[in-house]
């Protein structure tokens, strides 16, 4: 028998060929980060604000002038050209050396911040400005993911301006991340305030619900205090679940949650990369819940350890929290969760390990009205659906067969349903009954 030969047309296998100014763009950009490199050896340690301006200045213009271009010279949608041939999108040598950096800069923002010294110093003039005094790690950290949310929204904006779904999904995380989680902060800390985020409740904000944070803001006699206390209980024993019931876990990890801002902002070129085998679904499973396990009996044992004036643990109480923070909080969100974006695709921390989407997946799955409805009559099989879901589902599995998918990971981005060529997909809220669930 003669061996089945495929032939994949010339056209998909290669990368499209950038244009004249977009070429001019990426160069830009490029130069923009080896300045903001060159600056952490304090190169330009005599004049901060010009470090500042020409670093984040040449990326923030490289960026548009490669992003903007993207309006005439692509159509709207997902481009499958070269998309699994190009070394940046596909695990390839760009996307390595990618994923190298950004871990790299996770490390040492974690662990050896003062070899960040002289870019924290770029952006003193922008937390004088903010919050009335000196930069530090984490306001550096910010100030590039806020940037990196916006720039990167913008891109996500113009690729799928034929989705309004997309538009206004992008609008709200860009404005929850610029306002919620990077002004309203800065704003607070000008006030002498306490850090506190608003759109961050337990567990993914562990300490929120830790009796020691709980009762020395309680105790406190600043009445803004008690508010952050009340509000993070209220989001997360009512708000999570009312609102999970009417729209899904959309309402959150789509258009709230800052991790799944990056995720779908700059996560984006990454998407396809998340793995879609059986295997992986499993560990995903096992992985997710272990983690909201440790999160609830931590939990769950420093409030009893607290009501018995430490009897249970005694000193080791905080080793606990610590715990979780280290390994959870910082290796696994930060490290591994958003510096593997570019191998293994752009929500390895909400797919893996986010105990706020363990809990808000249970829900979504048990007793929510979300559901993505499927004309099954309609699909041609092509795949993109399922190429394109960041989460692993095989949502052509699903659509060859009709079957509505209601699965507890989907986080209701909508870009299978904006990638399907034959409007298969619905994401929809609708009543409970009949709903098919896995
Ligand atoms: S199934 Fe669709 S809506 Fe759900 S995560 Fe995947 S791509 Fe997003
Ligand atoms: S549902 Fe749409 S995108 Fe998915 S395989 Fe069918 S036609 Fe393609």
């Amino acid at each position: 028998m003669q061996p089945i030969q495929i032939q994949i047309p010339t056209s998909f296998a290669q990368t499209p060929s950038l244009s004249g100014i977009r070429k001019i763009g990426l160069a830009i950009l490029l130069v923009g980060i080896a300045v903001f490199l060159l600056g952490a050896t304090g190169a330009f340690a005599a004049s901060p604000l010009m470090y500042s301006v020409f670093s984040f200045g040449m990326v923030l213009l490289g960026a548009f002038t490669y992003i903007v271009p993207l309006v005439r010279e692509h159509s709207a949608g997902i481009q499958n050209t070269g998309i699994m041939f190009s070394k940046a999108s596909h695990r390839g040598a760009v996307a390595w050396l990618i994923g190298v950096g950004m871990t790299g800069f996770y490390v040492l923002l974690y662990w050896f911040p003062e070899y960040l010294t002289h870019c924290i110093a770029s952006v003193n003039w922008l937390s004088f400005a903010l919050k009335g005094k000196a930069a530090d790690q984490w306001f550096l950290y910010g100030t590039i993911y806020t940037l990196a949310v916006l720039v990167m929204g913008v891109r996500m904006i113009i690729k799928y301006r034929h989705s309004k779904y997309q538009i206004v999904r992008t609008l709200s995380v860009m404005f929850f991340q610029l306002v919620f989680a990077y002004l309203i902060p800065s704003f607070l800390a000008l006030m002498h305030q306490p850090d506190f985020y608003f759109t961050y409740f337990w567990p993914l904000k562990f300490d929120y619900l830790n009796p020691f944070t709980v009762r020395y803001y309680l105790a406190s006699p600043n009445h803004l205090m008690v508010f952050m206390i009340f509000w993070g209980f209220m989001m997360t024993l009512v708000a999570t679940p009312v609102l999970t019931y009417f729209f899904g876990k959309r309402w959150y990890c789509s258009w709230v949650c800052g991790c799944g801002g990056l995720a779908e902002t700059l996560g984006d070129p990454f998407r396809q990369n998340s793995d879609k085998s059986l295997r992986a679904w499993k560990i995903e499973r096992w992985m997710i819940h272990s983690v909201l396990v440790f999160a609830v009996v931590t939990t769950a044992l420093l409030w009893l350890n607290s009501s018995m004036q430490g009897a249970i643990l005694g000193e080791a109480s905080g080793m606990f929290a610590k715990a979780y923070g280290f390994l959870i909080g910082s290796v696994f969100s930060g490290v591994v969760g958003t510096g593997f974006y570019p191998i293994m695709g752009s929500r390895v921390w909400c797919r893996f390990g986010c105990p706020q989407a363990a809990i808000l997946g249970v829900l979504q799955k048990y007793f929510s009205r979300f559901r993505i409805t499927t004309n099954g009559d309609q699909c041609i099989s092509c795949g993109n659906c399922s190429t394109y879901c960041e989460m692993g589902i095989d949502v052509r599995a699903y659509a060859q067969r009709g079957e509505n998918i209601v699965r507890a990971s989907c986080v209701g981005c909508g870009v299978c349903s904006a990638v399907c060529p034959r409007g298969v997909l619905s994401l929809e809220n609708g009543p409970a009954q009949g709903k098919t669930r896995f």
